[in-house]
């Protein structure tokens, strides 16, 4: 480590397989920057000379298989260099999926379909991320499944998501998003609703298979599956729904002896299930922490990643919208009308008047049309937020990512708040 005349300015020469871990600190930004060698930060190679800007907040690992020198200017948290990663056992399972990929082309099959499943904070999504950058590496287009509804990856909190990888991810930004299939959940604890949440899973696996039918080559390249971070009771549930609704063929459990030995016990055979361990450079995340960024992730869908859109503002009438949210308070069993039992509840297209409870909410656009029977298991378009509700005039004021006219007119309404000040 050799401190320049900028003190800010940190030249670090990393041995192989070592990997150097900062944080940056809060409303700071730092540069990176590859000087010599080799480098990858989650799966995507780092470019030589080419400057890469992280804003505050960001954690992150530069990690080297040969060798290199990198230097970071700005302020970080601590820096420092780690010798013990668990990067060889993650690029192992890239090489076992990459020999089922190449084993899919020749017979005409299915590529592999992998599931990452650990307790919160265990880096299942930067796991994802580099079994993806690694496959698309190899010209492969893999599948993300994005199941995470606090933490995803895939628009913004409260959904889940699939998309097609056909680039690595930006190193600043992440996977680029183009035309993702989200469905609308509207929560951001699977155990909000269980019974949507399996049928969203179910939903999203019959559409991921449809693409598979239409696409060749994302079809052998397969699918990586991220999961939330409940492991217990009903998120243990949920997994093994997902197991069976995905048709994985390997699950990969980051962490934890308990979970891996009772999916060994309770998935079929043919599913190979391993263990893994975490990486030390996992940073904890507290509640204040996950909500800061479940809101970041929502400012960043209007605003954009580098604050670089401009969302419109615009105002609605009560009646050229029709909110809905999904699932009725559960009524105990005798309250229920006869043949109707507490599952339908839980999936039931409920109508919302309009009223100023609607203020400072997310909602989804649904593609589906007022009538539609299925519109809880269609996909959704985009969101927006209702900043204002005018009982006066009748009107609601959206925030929105394109100008009026919305797209469509179903609504519905999550959970999740969100105040647009910046
Ligand atoms: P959640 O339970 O919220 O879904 P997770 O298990 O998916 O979390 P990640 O989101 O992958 O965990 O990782 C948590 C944080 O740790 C992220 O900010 C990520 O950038 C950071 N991180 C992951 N691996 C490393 C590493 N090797 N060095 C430094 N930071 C890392």
């Amino acid at each position: 480590e050799d401190k320049g005349e900028d003190k800010e300015k940190v030249t670090h020469k990393l041995e192989p397989d070592t990997e150097l871990r900062f944080e940056v600190e809060a409303g700071a930004t730092v540069q990176l920057e590859l000087t010599k060698g080799l480098a990858e930060v989650f799966g995507t190679e780092l470019i030589l000379n080419k400057k890469c800007t992280f804003q505050g907040g960001s954690k992150l690992a530069v990690y080297t298989f040969h060798g290199c020198t990198v230097t970071l200017t700005g302020k970080t948290e601590s820096a420092y260099i780690a010798k013990e990663t668990p990067m060889t056992m993650y690029v192992n399972t890239h090489a076992a999926l990459e020999q089922m990929r190449q084993k899919a082309d020749e017979e005409f099959t299915r590529g592999p379909r992998v599931m990452v499943v650990g307790p919160t904070d265990v880096g299942k999504s930067t796991v994802c991320r580099m079994l993806l950058n690694y496959a698309v590496r190899m010209e492969r287009a893999p599948i993300y499944v994005d199941l995470d509804v606090g933490q995803g990856n895939i628009a913004i909190p409260g959904t889940i998501g699939a998309l097609i990888v056909e680039r690595p991810a930006s190193v600043e930004e992440g996977f680029s998003e183009v035309a993702p299939l989200v469905f609308h959940f509207g929560h951001k604890s699977p155990g909000d609703n269980l019974t949507l949440y399996d049928l969203l899973i179910s939903q999203l696996a019959e559409m991921v298979n449809l693409r598979c039918e239409s696409n060749k080559r994302a079809n052998t390249s397969g699918v990586v599956i991220n999961t939330c971070g409940w492991v217990r009771g009903g998120g243990y549930h949920s997994i093994v729904h997902t197991a069976g609704a995905f048709e994985v063929d390997l699950v990969v459990v980051l962490d934890q002896e308990r979970l891996y030995n009772e999916l060994k016990r309770d998935l079929p055979d043919f599913v190979k299930v391993i263990l893994q361990p975490k990486s030390g450079g996992v940073v904890e995340r507290s509640k204040e922490t996950r909500e800061e960024s479940r809101d970041n992730r929502i400012r960043q869908y209007f605003y954009g990643k580098k604050n670089d859109l401009f969302p419109h503002t615009f105002e609605v009438k009560f009646n050229e919208v029709k909110i809905y949210k999904i699932g009725a308070p559960s009524l105990p069993d005798s309250c229920m009308p006869i043949g109707m039992v507490v599952q339908d509840n839980k999936t039931k297209l409920v109508p919302i008047q309009p009223s100023q409870s609607l203020s400072n909410r997310v909602l989804s656009i649904s593609l589906g049309e007022v009538g539609d029977d299925d519109i809880v298991t269609t996909n959704v378009a985009g969101f927006i937020v209702i900043t204002q509700v005018d009982m006066d005039r009748q009107s609601y004021t959206l925030l929105s990512p394109s100008p009026r006219p919305l797209p469509r007119s179903v609504l519905l309404v999550s959970d999740i708040p969100f105040m647009d000040i910046k």
